[in-house]
């Protein structure tokens, strides 16, 4: 009894273990992960996931209205439905990651499947344009076993995020309140996560112009991820 007791409780920790390792915001098995970086600046990056979608139009139109440059993770099969929000993201100077194919949960899935879902997406990305480093975020921060392997081998940085307020039931319906939240928690090197073209992310969306001017009224300089990752103090 007492063995299985023991086993149990192993079997246990080791379950704990993997989920906790799967959502770490600063570990992962293989590679390189930022959730943000060190740095004494004033910095901060705006990562915009998923989409694209119609609604590219006002999210460009907030960003050139502020002269930002933001980062976009697009979703690769939306991007082969319809290339042309990418080529307007790559023609206003915007950074551009890969965010998968299909969108699926990456956990403890085959390499050939991760490769299947991150080279078409690079693909697509190039055809639109895109010239730059092209760094992954895994789709809901999940990423364990062989995405990490498969990101390390070929030299690739995961992004994952510090700032992220859209889990929160009481900020993800209120722009003022999401706004709010996100300047405050921003801190320098900070990697806030938005998802403002998403189907009832209306909140997030209004959010965008308040978030800006309030962390520019504060002090912060908005950068892609690149070059934020480029200002950490090692
Ligand atoms: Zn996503």
């Amino acid at each position: 009894m007492k063995k299985i007791i023991t086993l149990l409780f192993f079997l246990f920790l080791s379950a704990f273990g993997v989920y906790w390792l799967n959502r770490a915001r600063t570990i992962q098995l293989f590679g390189e992960i930022y959730a943000r970086v060190e740095t004494d600046q004033k910095v901060v990056a705006l990562t915009l996931d998923d989409g694209p979608n119609e609604k590219i139009d006002t999210v460009l139109a907030i960003l050139k209205s502020h002269n930002v440059k933001a980062s976009f993770f697009p979703i690769g099969n939306l991007m082969e439905k319809d290339l042309s929000p990418i080529q307007k993201i790559v023609n206003e100077g915007h950074e551009l990651g890969n965010h998968s194919y299909t969108h699926r949960i990456l956990s403890l899935r085959s390499y050939e499947t991760i490769r299947q879902e991150i080279e078409p997406t690079d693909k697509l990305l190039r055809e639109a344009g895109y010239i730059g480093d092209i760094h992954f975020r895994p789709p809901y921060g999940m990423k364990i076993f062989m995405l990490p392997f498969y990101l390390k081998q070929n030299n690739r940085k995961t992004i994952i995020w510090d700032v992220s307020p859209e889990g929160d039931p009481k900020l993800n319906e209120d722009a003022d309140k999401l706004s709010q939240f996100v300047i405050d928690q921003t801190t320098n090197g900070s990697i806030i996560l938005l998802h403002p073209m998403n189907d009832g992310r209306e909140a997030s969306l209004h959010s965008l112009d308040p978030i800006i001017r309030g962390l520019k009224a504060k002090g912060f300089v908005f950068k892609t991820v690149s070059e934020l990752l480029a200002l950490e103090e090692k």
